[in-house]
C-alpha cells in the first residue's frame, strides 16, 4: 500500500477498514529499512510495534479502537520509553533503557498510536543541524534542483522527527521545542510543526534541556495532523509542576479555515534584512492571508534583537543545571578514575560532546557568584519585558505572521565550525519560547534552489486552535506538495 498519505488519511482508511493496522504499520517499516540511510532512528522498534498492530487489529475488529488506534507514529529520542533505550542523542546515555514512559509518549500509546522506535536529535535537544547527535547526521529527504547529490540537513534539534515524517517512515512524530527544535527542522523539511503554550503539554518524562523553555509537540505533514496529535498529546499532569490545568479543546473536530476579520500582525523587526526569497515567501503569506478577509497590521516588537543573547544566557544556565545529574555515578556510562572527581572529570568528558560541553560551560559561568545577577538575572528581566511586548502586540493583533527560518537547509558538509552562526537559525522562533507563547510553521514554498520554506504564526497564550484555524488558510493557499520527498 501507499506510504504517502496523511495521518487524518491513514486514520479514515482504518475507520473504514479499507486496510488493517498490520497492513499500515508493515508499510511503513518497509519505508524506514528502505530508507535507513537518513539516520532517522537511534533505535527501532519495529516488533514490538507489528504485536501492537496486532492487537489494534482486533480491538478495530471488536468494535471498541482508540481514537490513534494502529496508526505508526515514532518518539523523538528525548522522551522516555519504557523498556526502550532513551539517549537523548547523547553517548553518556547509550544504554539508559528508562522504566517509567512519559506522559506525552504515554497519552500517545494509550490513545493507540504505535511508535516505530526512537528519533534521532543533537545532543540533549541542543542544536539547529542535528550535526550534534553521537549517533551521527540526518539527511534531509529533499533534494535541491541545482545539485542533487549533495545531502541538506534537516534541521535540529529534531531533526530526526522531522525527517522521518518528510520522507514518510511514519506518519507523524514527537518533538520538542526550546528555542526552535520544532518549527525550524519542520521549514528544512517542508512539514508542519507546532510548539505549544508553556505547559500545554506535561514535561514529565521528557530529558530536560532548559526547564523554563522545554515544551513538546508534534510534527507531521498538515495542519489536520498536528491537531490530531496534539489533541492527544496534551493534557494537565500533576507530575509535572508547569503544567497547565486547563480542558483541551477538540482541535481536530473545530478546524475550519479562519482568516475573515482576523487582525494579523507583521513585526517590522522580523523583516529588517530578510533576503530576498524569504521576503518573497513572506509577501506570498501576506496576499493568501489579505485573500481570506484578514487585515494586516504593521507592529514593532522592540526587545526582539535581545531575544537570542537572552536565550543563550538562560537556556545554557538551565541545562548546566540540568545536567550536573549526569555523573557517572547515578545514571548512564561511567569512565572510572583514581578519585571520584575524577571519575567524574573522565565521565562527563567521555560522555558530553563538543556543544553539551561548551553550553554548560557558558551555563556555569553565567550562574557563578559575582555574575549571576549580571548576567542571568538580567536574561530573566528582559525575558520578561519580550514577553511584554508580545502582550502589547496582542492587544492590536489576534495572530503575527513571521518566516520560520532566516534561510533554507543548509549542506551536510558545508562549513560550520561557527557556534553563533548556528545559533542565528532560531532567530524567528527563540522569541515565543521566551515568551511561553504557542508557534506553528507551516511549509509554504521553496528557495530558489528548491528546498522547502516555512512561515510561522504565532498566537498568545493557548491560542493553538486559532493558529490551526488560521495556518489552514496558509495550508490551502500555499497547495504545498506535501509528498514530493516520501
Ligand atoms: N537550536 C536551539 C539550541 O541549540 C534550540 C534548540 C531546541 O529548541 N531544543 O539551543
Amino acid at each position: 500500500m501507499d506510504n504517502k498519505i496523511t495521518l487524518t488519511k491513514a486514520k479514515q482508511m482504518l475507520d473504514s477498514k479499507e486496510c488493517s493496522a498490520k497492513e499500515l504499520v508493515q508499510t511503513f517499516i518497509d519505508c524506514a529499512t528502505k530508507k535507513k540511510n537518513l539516520n532517522c532512528f537511534i533505535t527501532e522498534t519495529f516488533d514490538n510495534a507489528l504485536n501492537a498492530a496486532q492487537e489494534a487489529d482486533q480491538r478495530i475488529a471488536n468494535g471498541n479502537a482508540l481514537p490513534l488506534d494502529g496508526l505508526p507514529i515514532a518518539n523523538k529520542d528525548l522522551y522516555c520509553t519504557k523498556d526502550v533505550c532513551t539517549t537523548a542523542g547523547s553517548k553518556i546515555l547509550k544504554n539508559f533503557v528508562p522504566t517509567y514512559e512519559s506522559t506525552v509518549s504515554g497519552n500517545l500509546k494509550k490513545a493507540g498510536a504505535i511508535s516505530l522506535g526512537k528519533l534521532n536529535m543533537d545532543e540533549f535537544a541542543m542544536g539547529s543541524a542535528n550535526l550534534n547527535s553521537a549517533y551521527g547526521p540526518v539527511i534531509n529527504p529533499w533534494r535541491s534542483n541545482t545539485e542533487p547529490d549533495k545531502d541538506f540537513v534537516p534541521g535540529g534539534s529534531s531533526g530526526g522527527s522531522a525527517a522521518a515524517v518528510a520522507a514518510g517512515v511514519c506518519l507523524a512524530t514527537t518533538a520538542s521545542d526550546t528555542g526552535g527544535s520544532i518549527r525550524q527542522p519542520a521549514a528544512f523539511c517542508g512539514i508542519t510543526g507546532i510548539k505549544p503554550t508553556y505547559g500545554l503539554c506535561s514535561r514529565w518524562g521528557m530529558v530536560a534541556f532548559a526547564s523554563s523553555l522545554d515544551q513538546a509537540g508534534p510534527m507531521a505533514h498538515t495542519i489536520s495532523d498536528c491537531a490530531l496529535m496534539l489533541q492527544h498529546m496534551a493534557g494537565y499532569d500533576d507530575k509535572d509542576a508547569t503544567s497547565l490545568n486547563v480542558k483541551i479543546p477538540d482541535y481536530f473536530a473545530n478546524l475550519t479555515q479562519a482568516g475573515k476579520g482576523i487582525r494579523v500582525g507583521l513585526p517590522k523587526e522580523y523583516i529588517e534584512g530578510l533576503n530576498e526569497e524569504v521576503m518573497a515567501l513572506l509577501q506570498k503569506g501576506i496576499a493568501w492571508l489579505k485573500d481570506a478577509g484578514a487585515e494586516i497590521v504593521e507592529i514593532s516588537l522592540a526587545t526582539t534583537k535581545h531575544a537570542l543573547p537572552t536565550y543563550y544566557i538562560i537556556a545554557p544556565a538551565e541545562a548546566s543545571s540540568n545536567l550536573a545529574r549526569y555523573d557517572g555515578v547515578r545514571y548512564g556510562a561511567r569512565v572510572d578514575g583514581a578519585s571520584l572527581d575524577e571519575l567524574y572529570y573522565n565521565t562527563r568528558h567521555e560522555g558530553f560532546g563538543k556543544e553539551v560541553r561548551r553550553r554548560i560551560m557558558i551555563g556555569t559561568y553565567v550562574l557563578s557568584a559575582g555574575y549571576y545577577d549580571a548576567y542571568y538575572t538580567r536574561a530573566q528581566k528582559v525575558k520578561k519585558l519580550i514577553s511584554n511586548d508580545f502582550d502589547q502586540a496582542f492587544t492590536k493583533v489576534d495572530v503575527i505572521l513571521t518566516p520560520t527560518t532566516p534561510s533554507a537547509a543548509f549542506g551536510l558538509n558545508d562549513p560550520n565550525d561557527d557556534p553563533v552562526a548556528m545559533y542565528l537559525n532560531d532567530i524567528y522562533t527563540v522569541t515565543v519560547n521566551l515568551a511561553e507563547l504557542p508557534g506553528i510553521s507551516i511549509p509554504a514554498g521553496f528557495s530558489s534552489n528548491g528546498m522547502p520554506l516555512g512561515l510561522q504564526l504565532i498566537g498568545p497564550k493557548l491560542s493553538e486552535q486559532m493558529l490551526f484555524n488560521v495556518g489552514l488558510t496558509l495550508e490551502n493557499a500555499a497547495a504545498f506538495p506535501h509528498f514530493k520527498a516520501v
